[in-house]
């Protein structure tokens, strides 16, 4: 069996790895940085867990070689703007928007998007960085070192935030699992809900939503779509080409999860349909010590990444799942983490 190779070696790859170790596989996540020649055989796989990279010795052995799944769609994706012209063009609904050009002045944007607009880089934003707000009622101007490099969007008004992560085989056949209700402070995930009947009206519609453009983009491989629910309506926020935190319930909740899914897709072995179990949901880890009296929680699997920790960064994430709402709901009460996490324990308490 070949190797399947991953570009980048944070807690994405390392989730890869361990989902295909089980099926046998040679699974080898690469911190870009490192000097190494790496073994590529012929028939080996290439895979990312990142849709950019900057150009080093090991991203110049990964992206040459001739089996890299995807290669062409990740800098379509990771660009604002060639990601924003993907779903004009196959007219899926994004939040109305322009390029900011070297001569773009706030006015035009009040002009055309009313008064909050929301400005983001083009490239190398996550969650939230990489954001700047104009606001009509403060007189804000945009900032030259934005102007070339970013794109303008409405702010949209949105009920909630929901996304999507879907598989796609070589040949075209496509699985999804059930929408995920998502809660950002600040830009950044903190908690996700999955799955939860009353999104299940939107579950076709977001469905064809993401088929439409894996289909275009011949994707092969796990994609997740962010959205925005205004109403009846999802407007795509945000495509990631590769496995999503808002998929990371998905390893405690689902017959096959995400990474498994990924891995099945991009080494051609055969896909099946998803078998969701219970009721799921999922607390990322931000800026906070792992704490192991966590696992007396029922219900309750920790994933801790090993990272230094700083704050606002992501160093692991808690998986819960249970048929029992009332597991959940206690577990719910015997985390005790610092602010902003009361806010996100309560809104998963009430979504449950
Ligand atoms: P992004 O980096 O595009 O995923 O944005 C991070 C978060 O910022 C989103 O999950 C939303 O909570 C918020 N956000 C992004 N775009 C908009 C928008 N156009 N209007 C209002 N909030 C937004």
């Amino acid at each position: 069996m070949s190797t399947l190779w991953v570009l980048g070696a944070g807690q994405l790859g390392a989730m890869l790895k361990q989902a295909g170790t089980p099926l046998g596989l040679d699974i080898r996540p690469v911190d870009i940085e490192t000097d190494e020649v790496l073994p590529l055989a012929q028939d080996d796989i290439v895979t990312a867990e990142r849709e950019e990279w900057p150009e080093t010795a090991a991203t110049k052995q990964l992206a040459t070689h001739k089996n890299f799944v995807n290669l062409d769609t990740f800098p379509q994706l990771a660009d604002r703007l060639t990601q924003k012209q993907w779903l004009d063009r196959l007219e899926l609904a994004t939040a109305p928007w322009f390029p900011v050009e070297e001569d773009t002045d706030a006015d035009y944007a009040y002009q055309t998007l009313g008064e909050r607009v929301l400005m983001k880089r083009r490239r190398g934003g996550y969650d939230g960085k990489g954001q700047y707000w104009l606001k009509q009622t403060e007189n804000t101007a945009i900032p030259d070192d934005w102007k070339g490099l970013a794109i303008a969007e409405q702010a949209i008004n949105f009920d909630e935030e929901v996304s999507l992560v879907g598989v796609r085989g070589k040949n075209g056949e496509k699985y999804f699992y059930p929408l995920t209700l998502n809660l950002h402070i600040n830009g950044i995930l903190y908690a996700s809900i999955s799955p939860l009947k009353r999104l299940d009206q939107y579950q076709s519609k977001a469905e064809a939503m993401l088929g439409k453009l894996m289909d275009a983009l011949d994707y092969v491989g796990v994609m997740a779509m962010e959205c925005f629910r205004v109403g009846d309506e999802l407007l795509i926020n945000e495509l990631a080409p590769r496995v999503h935190n808002s998929g990371h319930w998905s390893q405690a909740g689902a017959s096959i999860c995400q990474f498994e899914n990924h891995v099945r897709a991009v080494t051609n072995l055969p896909l099946a349909p998803v078998q969701v179990k219970n009721q799921s949901m999922m607390v990322n880890l931000i800026g906070v010590d792992v704490d192991y009296q966590w696992l007396n929680i029922k219900a309750l699997e920790l994933y801790w990444y090993k990272k230094e920790v700083r704050p606002g960064r992501k160093v692991g994430h808690l998986n819960f799942c249970s048929a029992d709402i009332s597991v959940l709901k206690q577990g719910l009460t015997e985390l005790t983490l610092p602010a902003p996490y009361p806010e996100a324990l309560e809104w998963l308490e009430k979504n449950l």
